[in-house]
C-alpha cells in the first residue's frame, strides 16, 4: 500500500548518463561558445563554429562521423565533449487526416507537444509550443487548463522543428519538395510572455545556412500581449496572427480574461502599428466559433466594424472540444453565414478545417503530462521554473 503511494508522488526521473554538452538546438553563438571553451583556436572558431552549424542544421548529421571536412582526429576529440542527440520523442501519433502529433520530452519532467499539418499543395505547418502550459486561462482552450510549468528555451523551440523534420525525413534542407514549409507558434503557451527565446528561435530557424524557412513563413499567435507587440515585430518580422474571438469588451473579458489587462482599443492601435504591416503583410485575426456565444450576425458586425483599417483577415475557427469544456461549435451553416458577412465586408474569412481532431492535436487541445510535476517535484529535479 505505502509503496503505491510513494510510486505514484514521485516525479519520474528519466537516467541520463550522457553529460556531454548537447549541441543541437543552440544557435551559432552558443556553438562559438563552447568551441572556444572546448579550445578552438581564435582564428579558426568562427570556421569550425559555420561548419558544424552548416552539418547540424543543413545536413541534419546524428553522428561526428559525417562531418566530412572536419579532420577525423578533431572529429573524435568533438565527439568525447559535444553530443548530437535529439530530445526524446515520447509518443507519436499520426491522426486519419495526416496530421502527426509529437510529445517530445526535452529533460526529465519537461514535455512538449507539437503537430504537423500537411496541406493539400504538399506544403505543410509545424506547430510548435512556446511554454509547457499557459498563465492565462482562455475558457475554450485545453492548454489554458494547464497550469504554467515553465518556458521553454530557445533551444527547445528550435529541437521541436528539428524532432519534425527527422521524422518526415526531411534533411538535407536543400532537398526539394520539403514538406514542412511553415511554422506557427499556436501550440502550447504564450509565445509573446517568452518573447526572447522566441526571438532567439527564429534567428536559428530562419538561418539562410541551416534550416533556412523564411520569416514570412512564421506566424506567431498571441492572445493580445499588448506591449509585446511592436517589439517582437521589429525583432523577428514574422507574420502576426491575433487571437481576438470576440468583438466586444465585455464578450472578450468573458472568454478571455487578459482582455481585462489590454482591452480591445489598446489591442487595435497595436496592430494598426504592427511593423511591416501592409497588404501583402496583413494580420491574421483568429475566431473561434463557439455555438450561441459568439456566432450571431450581430457580432460578425461588431468584427468589422472593428477591423477597419487594418490590413486583415480572419480565420474562422471551429471550436474544437476537450474532455471538460463546457463550449460546443456552432453549427456549420452558423459559420458559413458568419463567415459570408465578413467576406462580404472585404475581408477574406476562411474556415479552418478541424485538423488532427480524433488524436487531440487540433487547436487549443494541446496539454502535456508535465503539470503532473509540481513546482516542488521540479526543485527536486533542481529544474527551475521560470515563470514569467
Ligand atoms: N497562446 C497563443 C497561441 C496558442 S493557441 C494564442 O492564444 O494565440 C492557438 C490558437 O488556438 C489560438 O487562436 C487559440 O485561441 C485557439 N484555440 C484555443 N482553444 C481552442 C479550441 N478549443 N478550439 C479551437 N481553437 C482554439
Ligand atoms: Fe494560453 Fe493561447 Fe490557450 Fe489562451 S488560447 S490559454 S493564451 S494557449
Amino acid at each position: 500500500m505505502t509503496s503505491t503511494l510513494i510510486a505514484n508522488t514521485q516525479p519520474k526521473i528519466i537516467s541520463d548518463s550522457d553529460c556531454r554538452i548537447k549541441l543541437v538546438g543552440l544557435g551559432r553563438n552558443e556553438i562559438s561558445y563552447h568551441l572556444e571553451n572546448f579550445g578552438i583556436e581564435k582564428q579558426k572558431l568562427k570556421m569550425r563554429t559555420k561548419q558544424i552549424f552548416h552539418w547540424i542544421y543543413n545536413y541534419g548529421v546524428r553522428d561526428w562521423s559525417e562531418m566530412t571536412n572536419i579532420t577525423k582526429s578533431l572529429r573524435k576529440e568533438l565527439e568525447i565533449r559535444f553530443s548530437l542527440d535529439r530530445p526524446k520523442v515520447i509518443e507519436k501519433q499520426v491522426s486519419n487526416d495526416g496530421t502527426r502529433k509529437y510529445l517530445i520530452q526535452m529533460s526529465p519532467g519537461i514535455e512538449v507537444e507539437s503537430v504537423f499539418i500537411p496541406d493539400v499543395s504538399k506544403t505543410g505547418a509545424l506547430c510548435v509550443s512556446s511554454q509547457v502550459g499557459c498563465t492565462l486561462t482562455c475558457k475554450f482552450c485545453h492548454t489554458g487548463t494547464q497550469k504554467l510549468v515553465r518556458n521553454l528555451t530557445a533551444r527547445e523551440i528550435v529541437l521541436q522543428v528539428i524532432a519534425a523534420r527527422d521524422d518526415l525525413n526531411e534533411w538535407p534542407t536543400t532537398q526539394e519538395n520539403r514538406k514542412l514549409t511553415n511554422i506557427v507558434f499556436m501550440g502550447m503557451g504564450e509565445p509573446l510572455y517568452n518573447s526572447e527565446q522566441v526571438g532567439n528561435s527564429l534567428d536559428i530557424i530562419c538561418d539562410p545556412e541551416g534550416i533556412g524557412i523564411g520569416r514570412r513563413r512564421i506566424t506567431i499567435s498571441t492572445s493580445g500581449i499588448v506591449p509585446e507587440i511592436g517589439p517582437i515585430g521589429l525583432r523577428t518580422s514574422a507574420m502576426l496572427a491575433i487571437s481576438l474571438h470576440a468583438a466586444n469588451d465585455e464578450l472578450r473579458e468573458k472568454i478571455m480574461p487578459i482582455n481585462r489587462k489590454y482591452p480591445l482599443k489598446e489591442l487595435m492601435q497595436a496592430c494598426r502599428d504592427y511593423p511591416g504591416l501592409s497588404n501583402s503583410k496583413r494580420i491574421t485575426f483568429e475566431y473561434v466559433m463557439l455555438k450561441g456565444v459568439n456566432d450571431k450576425p450581430k457580432h460578425a458586425k461588431q468584427l468589422i466594424n472593428l477591423l477597419k483599417g487594418i490590413p486583415s483577415k480572419v480565420n474562422l475557427i471551429p471550436f474544437n472540444p476537450w474532455p471538460g469544456s463546457d463550449f460546443e461549435c456552432s453549427d456549420w451553416a452558423t459559420i458559413e453565414s458568419f463567415a459570408d458577412i465578413v467576406n462580404k465586408a472585404g475581408y477574406a474569412s476562411p474556415i479552418r478545417t478541424p485538423r488532427g481532431r480524433d488524436i487531440l492535436a487540433a487547436c487549443g487541445q494541446l496539454k502535456s503530462e508535465s503539470e503532473k510535476l509540481r513546482a516542488s517535484d521540479l526543485r527536486k529535479l533542481n529544474i527551475s521554473s521560470n515563470k514569467s
